[in-house]
């Protein structure tokens, strides 16, 4: 790489930047920018930088809060990516009590109707709606529970 260096290059920078290019700066230092390379390709490129300053209201946060936060985001991440495997086996875990829950009920139902038979609240009508009290009573309990090993926590 060839870099083309110049004394002048500063006041030329000074006049872009300041907008004072090219009515405001004096005839020697245009004529030298028409015949100075490096020169040229500053008052090719400044302006452009200019109109950027003059619309970029940012403010750049320092280098080190920057990697603070990248480390911190990193983190997390990593940390999210080594939870989704435990967040599935949860879920399976919890589906898999779910059941075998249901089917214990469903292996004591004869014993339970048996009792309801002889409850002051066992008429027909009660005992043909249990069995959907029972599932949304379980619903109710468990939803919770299922929110809670589903949702990831940071
Ligand atoms: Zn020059």
């Amino acid at each position: 790489m060839n870099t083309i260096e110049c004394t002048r290059e500063h006041e030329v920078v000074a006049a872009v930047m300041s907008g004072r290019w090219p009515e405001g700066c004096d005839v020697e230092l245009r004529d030298h920018a028409e015949a100075c390379p490096a020169c040229r390709d500053v008052v090719a490129i400044a302006p452009a930088l200019r109109e950027d300053l003059r619309y970029a209201d940012v403010q750049v946060p320092a280098a080190g809060q920057v990697w603070w936060r990248a480390a911190i985001r990193a983190r997390a991440d990593a940390s999210r990516a080594a939870a989704r495997p435990m967040i599935w086996l949860q879920a399976l875990t919890g589906a898999g009590a779910a059941g075998a829950a249901l089917a214990g009920l469903s292996m004591i139902w004869p014993k339970v109707q048996g009792v309801l038979r002889f409850a002051p609240f066992g008429d027909a009508s009660f005992q043909e709606a249990l069995p959907l009290l029972l599932a949304v009573g379980i619903g109710i309990a468990a939803a919770p529970i299922a929110y809670f090993l589903a949702v990831p926590r940071d």
